[in-house]
């Protein structure tokens, strides 16, 4: 297969505005945050011998921001303040104290400079930047840095998943309420399998042989007309989607039910449907050789809601939507 210049990018799974004409247009956005000051992208670079490429030992947030429908000279990132505090807790984990409004700030300027004119993803990551041999988290010196990269659509359409061989870690070794990058060759490891076999997506079940997540998206299931998705204790991570799509449901009188969920039950499932950030409502049509019954009106309709209120077109929720203007 020629590899495109998206694969060579390691892009594949982002759906680019113009992918074809990367060459011309890079996606990733002119300026970035790098050791307290904004340069250009393509000089943010780190040394060989960065602990964090080593050992995994950093944390990143993931943020979309889109531009305002109504008003051109601004731009909408959703649920900034709660990415912010995510963050926050994850540089906990990492012997690293910065404070939410640290980051918050930093976030409002990077896309003030950038002055971005399409949808895009902000990645922020604290990281072990000190140079050395030996895991550790103490006497290390730590970093925050800020890049980002136009993006339309993480996962187009509805998806086919299959459940992985390689189960979600657990709590118990590894910090997983923190979104900590050592733990994503796990869902490296997954999702590789998951398209290597033909599948889009792979489902993760935790240690207990509970459903758990995908690779980067919580999971949510309609049985009877009820909404229920594996709980906090089921070893996933607290995506903020999954927050927004509890809430919501909860708004549209869904009664949602946070509880473990067996491989069976999304077997025959009326809806299943993937969530996050980049992906954000994702309806699943097929798992392993189950095909899932169409229509499905409970996915689509909080689909059409959560895009609603991304772009600010809901009053009510206009507290999860920072308006940034560009000048
Ligand atoms: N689980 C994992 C493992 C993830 O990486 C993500 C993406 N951040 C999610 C779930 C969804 O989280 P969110 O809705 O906050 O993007």
């Amino acid at each position: 297969m020629p590899k495109s210049k998206t694969l060579r990018l390691g892009l594949d799974n982002f759906n680019l505005k113009s992918p074809l004409t990367m060459k011309q247009e890079q996606p990733f956005l002119p300026i970035a945050y790098f050791k307290n000051q904004f340069i250009p992208f393509e000089n943010a670079k780190i040394s060989v011998a960065t602990h964090a490429l080593h050992y995994g030992t950093a944390a990143f947030g993931g943020l979309r921001g889109i531009c305002d429908p109504q008003n051109s000279t601004q731009v909408l990132l959703f649920r900034l303040e709660r990415h912010c505090q995510r963050l926050s807790q994850s540089a906990k984990f990492l012997n690293y104290d910065i404070e939410p409004g640290k980051i918050q700030q930093i976030i409002v300027d990077f896309v003030q400079k950038n002055q971005p004119t399409e949808s895009f993803y902000i990645r922020p990551l604290v990281y072990s930047s000190g140079l050395g041999i030996a895991p550790r988290l103490h006497g290390i010196e730590k970093d925050f840095l800020v890049y980002g990269l136009y993006m339309d659509n993480y996962l187009d359409g509805e998806v086919k998943c299959r459940f992985s061989s390689w189960y979600r870690q657990e709590d118990r070794s590894f910090p997983l309420r923190g979104k900590i990058s050592g733990a994503y060759i796990t869902s490296a490891l997954a999702k590789t399998e998951a398209v290597e076999s033909g599948f889009d997506e792979a489902i993760l079940m935790n240690s207990q042989g509970k459903v758990c997540e995908a690779t980067g998206m919580n999971i949510f299931m309609v049985r009877n007309g009820k909404l229920i998705t594996p709980s906090v204790d089921q070893d996933i991570l607290e995506g903020i989607t999954r927050d927004s799509v509890l809430t919501i449901a909860k708004d549209l009188g869904l009664t949602p039910l946070e509880r473990p969920i067996d491989k069976t039950e999304l077997l025959i499932a009326d809806e299943v449907f993937l969530c996050g950030t980049a992906a954000k409502i994702a309806p699943i049509k097929q798992i392993e050789t189950y095909h899932l019954p169409e229509p499905k009106p409970i996915t689509y309709e909080l689909k059409s809601k959560l895009n609603e209120i991304v772009s600010n077109r809901e009053p009510k929720y206009k507290d999860w939507v920072n308006v940034i203007p560009l000048s």
